[in-house]
């Protein structure tokens, strides 16, 4: 399950942008909207303002492009169920 929220510092409370990626897993630079210059995919999020660490704060669940269209395909089928039933 996909979630994104704001990356917020533990320490000075600085909002750091969004993140967004599969619920669980490592805050990683990976997941970030824009990452900071010379940073890697995989290195953790840290702070950009005192290098702290930081959390995701108000996360929300995403569905994905295939998720949705899958969730459309099956409300088209179930419809069609619902026609020759009746
Ligand atoms: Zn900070």
């Amino acid at each position: 399950m996909n979630v994104q929220g704001e990356i917020v510092c533990l320490h000075c409370g600085h909002a750091n942008g969004n993140w967004a990626g599969v619920a669980g897993e490592p805050l990683t630079y990976r997941g970030c909207a824009a990452a900071p210059y010379g940073t890697a995919p995989g290195d953790p999020v840290r702070c950009q303002r005192c290098g702290g660490s930081v959390y995701l704060d108000a996360a929300t669940h995403t569905s994905t492009s295939a998720r949705a269209r899958r969730i459309r395909l099956l409300r088209r089928q179930l419809a069609a169920w619902d026609d020759e039933a009746a």
